[in-house]
């Protein structure tokens, strides 16, 4: 059963159990209502007349035994009620009756006379006859103290029944039209109020059928809770595409950059075939040549092979801390010492890359600061910073490293003097395999998945890294890193 159905009947159901329990009482209190003023109208009309001829017969109550045709009942028009006067002696003769009974023969009137004996009032209902039913109302007849008969006053109660069954009819309708309404209304309300989730089934059931990740769901009313749920389908499905992308995307430059060296290792073994193959004998000149070139090919080969080898590391490393089980060996680590060690690196570094005293590498400020951390990892981010900088700072260049208190934190810095970057591409640089230039990148041994590592071990340490730098003049980047803050445990910030 749908929930729109669920609804709706639920509506209805509750909506029905109202109106028949207010029907209900609303026909009980009226004929309730109707039935006392029947009742006090026919014991006043009975107590008058009563107390009428107790006055009349006061001096000659043998009237009522000898002939009591001679009784004059009063004109119990004047009470203005069409009511009928009966009077009945204890023995059950009824003894005078009003003209407008005609021969009307009220069943049952006996039944009075036991509780008019006793000097009690008495009333009943007469079976419906021909659609007809009256209340009668006995009060005794007392002259003198005694009890002598019954004073009957027959009233019809028709009106009062065709009021009660004009009443009930009209609650039975208007429950009906009620019910009705209350479906088609209810129908219509569960509708609009679970439109929103049709959406998002028709919204999820064509993103499986068309596998388009950029279809949203359009939801008027934001602040409702189905709103609200469309809203966070909606944020989920672009943080579904923007993983999608980025993965597309990943997989594009995986594939590109494996093609490279690929195709070296390729050519070179190729190469090695065509000599392998060659049947003349060399003369000890080529035999030399030979021997250069395989020595060459070979030292080209391992390269590449290297290259892809740590790509495939680095690559590795990217995905656990994406899936947030990159493994760090927490202890407390004193960064002025790991800084020192890395300072020396990079010396080496610079004279490796720029030959000997080609590029200055300085120390500047250097607090005394322990963090806890990974400690190689941290030093793989803090070399990689300052390998970057040796290699983007043309000789002649400066490169200062340096380490700063800063409130709750501590700032590892590594400032160069080199081509720096544009503002537009430090949004970029700690993106997978993005470089500044590929060219120049590729020559100097980059894969452009530096940054991106530095940055996860960065924010798996609760911390980050951030740039300035400008075109031709030069860059900083810093290491931020909580200064004594509690082991994060193993784990990494997913998705740079
Ligand atoms: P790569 O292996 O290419 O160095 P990285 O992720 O370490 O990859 O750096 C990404 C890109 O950021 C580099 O290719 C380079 O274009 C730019 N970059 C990084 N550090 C510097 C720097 N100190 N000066 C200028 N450009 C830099």
């Amino acid at each position: 059963m749908t929930i729109r159905l669920r609804l709706t009947l639920w509506y209805t159901t509750l909506l029905g159990a109202t109106l028949i329990l207010f029907s209900v009482i609303v026909y009980s209190s009226l004929y309730a209502t109707l039935r006392a003023a029947v009742e006090q109208n026919a014991e006043r009309q009975a107590v008058n007349v009563a107390s009428a001829l107790a006055k009349q017969l006061v001096w000659d109550p043998l009237v009522i035994r000898d002939d009591p045709s001679a009784i004059v009942l009063p004109d119990v028009g004047l009470f203005g009620n069409p009511v009928g006067v009966q009077i009945t002696g204890l023995d059950g003769n009824i003894l005078k009756r009003s003209f407008n009974l005609g021969e009307v023969v009220l069943p049952e009137y006996e039944q009075a006379l036991p509780d008019i004996a006793l000097g009690k009032d008495h009333k009943y209902y007469t079976p419906p006859s021909r659609g007809f039913s009256f209340l009668v109302y006995s009060t005794p007849l007392t002259i003198n103290d005694t009890i002598l008969g019954a004073v009957q006053i027959i009233q019809p109660v028709q009106t009062s029944i065709t009021a009660l069954n004009q009443v009930s009819r009209y609650l039975i309708l208007g429950t009906v039209i009620s019910l009705i309404l209350a479906a088609i209304v209810g129908a219509f309300l569960a509708r609009r109020a679970l439109e929103p989730i049709d959406a998002i089934t028709n919204t999820a059931g064509a993103i499986t059928r068309t596998r388009d990740l950029g279809k949203r769901i359009q939801i008027a009313d934001n602040a409702s809770e189905i709103g609200r749920l469309a809203a966070t389908f909606n944020d989920m499905l672009d943080r579904i595409q923007q993983l999608f992308l980025t993965q597309e995307r990943l997989i594009g430059d995986v594939s590109h950059e494996l093609r490279t060296p690929l195709t070296t290792v390729q050519g070179n073994i190729d190469l090695l075939q065509r000599m392998a193959s060659s049947s003349a004998a060399p003369t000890p000149e080529r035999a030399k040549e030979i021997s250069a070139l395989l020595n060459e090919t070979l030292v080209e080969v391992q390269a590449e092979t290297e290259r892809m080898s740590e790509m495939i590391s680095d690559l590795l490393l990217l995905a656990q801390a994406d899936s947030g089980a990159l493994q760090l060996q927490w202890g407390a680590v004193e960064l002025d010492t790991l800084l020192l060690d890395v300072y020396r690196q990079t010396r080496r570094l610079a004279d490796h890359y720029k030959g000997p005293g080609e590029l200055e590498v300085r120390l500047g400020s250097e607090d005394q600061a322990i963090v806890q951390g990974d400690r190689d990892k941290l030093r793989q981010v803090l070399l990689n910073l300052a390998e970057n900088a040796v290699k983007y700072t043309p000789s002649g260049g400066v490169v200062t490293m340096g380490l700063q208190q800063d409130g709750d934190g501590v700032e590892v810095y590594v400032q160069d003097t080199g081509i720096g970057i544009s503002d537009e591409q430090q949004q970029q640089i700690f993106e997978r395999f993005f470089r500044t230039d590929k060219a120049r990148s590729r020559e100097l041994g980059g894969s452009g998945l530096g940054l991106s590592i530095a940055q996860s071990i960065a924010q798996a340490h609760g911390g980050n890294i951030t740039v300035s730098s400008k075109l031709g003049v030069g860059s900083t980047f810093t290491l931020w890193l909580p200064a004594t803050g509690e082991p994060l445990g193993e784990h990494a910030v997913p998705v740079l």
